[in-house]
């Protein structure tokens, strides 16, 4: 058996199969430029057969630190993530009723449904897809980041910059636009 891989034929034959392994991803196998760096990804997962034909279950853990660029002020911070999922893989539907049946498998519960076509499960690319999905959309260093300053481009984390009353009149004025466009469409 092979420490990368968990197979449905073992777990038909063995019962539930669980392995623990640690991979070094490389940043530039993750979609998008949010991650800047990735440390060791360690994977603790166990997959036993499911109620469904050619289902299968799969529980585990991710647990793993990243740098990610912040979306607002695109200064690099650390992340850490342990992330828990639950997959249920079934067998990848046949033929042109296949919209239908993803349809039906999904609404059955709330697990995640992954179509299979062949009968195992690589742990390093589940890691890295799980990875993918535990990383934000949208990367705040913090909740409260201030960002860059659109006129100046300082990062108002750090400095306070003279452009803020600027900002806060063109507001306003947006306001007093939106109100005059509000005040004319009821004349009319
Ligand atoms: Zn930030
Ligand atoms: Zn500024």
């Amino acid at each position: 058996m092979s420490q990368d891989l968990i197979t449905f034929d073992e777990i038909d034959k063995d019962g539930p199969q669980q392995r623990a392994r640690t991979y070094d991803i490389p940043v530039s196998d993750l979609q998008g430029d949010d991650v800047l760096a990735l440390g060791p990804v360690s994977i603790d997962v166990t997959v036993a057969k499911g109620d469904g034909p050619a289902e299968y279950l799969a529980d585990g853990t991710v647990t793993f630190t990243a740098d990610l660029t912040c979306a607002r002020c695109v200064d690099p911070y650390p992340f850490a993530n342990h992330a828990s999922f639950h997959l249920r893989f079934a067998p990848r539907p046949q033929g042109p009723t296949q919209e239908t049946e993803e349809v039906e498998l999904t609404s059955g519960d709330d697990l995640d449904v992954e179509f299979y076509t062949e009968r195992q499960i690589p742990l390093r690319e589940l890691a890295t897809e799980q990875i993918q999905l535990t990383i934000p959309m949208k990367p705040l260093c913090d909740e409260r980041c201030l960002g860059l300053c659109p006129q100046c481009g300082k990062n108002r984390n750090r400095e306070d910059c003279q452009c803020q009353t600027l900002i806060s009149d063109e507001r306003w004025g947006a306001l007093k636009d939106f109100r005059e466009g509000l005040l004319k469409k009821r004349e009319s």
